[in-house]
């Protein structure tokens, strides 16, 4: 297996004690997720999880924006990286193998991430659209600088949303519709008001502060830094959280076929320009 040094979309880094940071390291693609994108960040998280010296972790991104989704000009092959769930055949035919790299590489990864037994803070700036959102909101804190803006323009793909269908839980039913029927970017100022962000800040104060408040938080305990993060997402779940995003994640699907049915691929294209427009 690679080694954390040997990672070439992420990058690991120590800034204090307690703290590690993964950045999203493909700025030439505006850290638009390939699949080894996905994996180096699972493995990265995974070594924050298993290292007891770290208590916090930061995900941060390097270039002008957090996340441009995923990488639609991917070519790898599912063959070349190990599996993390029990999902597999991604090559059956119909829409059998479709559904189960879905359920791996998108949704599975999520579950592993926002189930990460460590606080977990997005460092966010610039852009994150649609999938980005699925690195953002599994994490536990989000701080902001003031130019980042968050937005899901998939329903124009034809789509319900982004995998990691979080919305009506992170924004508030309104919103979250109102977010996906237009694909209108919202707001670090307007996601802090909603309660999605926690803090937002000068874009030049971004990384400071999110060290802060890593360092703050790595001076408690660890296991009760645990069992209060256990405690917030189980209350979630209780309200339904998880089952919500299973539950989109099959409409996700239902989307994916009929794109395929009715134009031959996953997406709507005529999606593709209306979103370019900004429309
Ligand atoms: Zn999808």
């Amino acid at each position: 297996m690679t080694t954390l040094q040997e990672l070439q979309t992420v990058r690991w880094e120590t800034p204090a004690a307690g703290v590690a940071r993964i950045v999203l390291n493909r700025p030439e693609t505006r850290n638009a997720q390939s699949k080894r994108l996905l994996y180096e960040l699972n493995q990265a998280l995974d070594a924050a999880a298993h290292d007891d010296a770290v208590k916090v972790v930061i995900l941060a991104a390097d270039g002008p924006h957090f996340s441009s989704g995923h990488d639609l000009r991917d070519e790898t092959e599912m063959s070349e990286f190990d599996r993390v769930t029990p999902w597999g055949g991604f090559d059956d035919p119909g829409f059998e193998g479709y559904f189960a790299q879905e359920q791996e590489l998108y949704l599975g990864l999520c579950w592993r991430w926002r189930d990460l037994p460590k606080p977990t803070i997005a460092q966010v700036h610039g852009r994150v659209i649609a999938a980005g959102l699925m690195l953002v909101w599994p994490c536990d804190l989000i701080v902001a600088s003031e130019d980042a803006e968050f937005s899901d323009p998939v329903v124009a793909l034809g789509a319900n949303g982004v995998e990691y269908f979080a919305h009506p839980f992170e924004l508030g039913a309104r919103k979250a519709k109102q977010m996906l029927f237009t694909g209108a970017p919202i707001s670090a100022a307007e996601a802090h008001a909603l309660g999605m962000v926690n803090e937002v800040v000068a874009r030049e104060e971004l990384e400071v502060a999110t060290l802060e408040l890593a360092e703050r938080i790595a001076r408690r305990p660890s296991f009760a830094l645990r069992l209060a993060k256990l405690t917030v997402n189980q209350s979630l779940d209780i309200q339904g959280l998880r089952s919500s995003i299973e539950a989109a994640f099959g409409y996700h699907h239902l989307g994916h076929a009929h794109n395929v049915q009715q134009h031959g691929i996953l997406v709507d294209p005529a999606g593709v320009e209306t979103i370019r427009r900004g429309e």
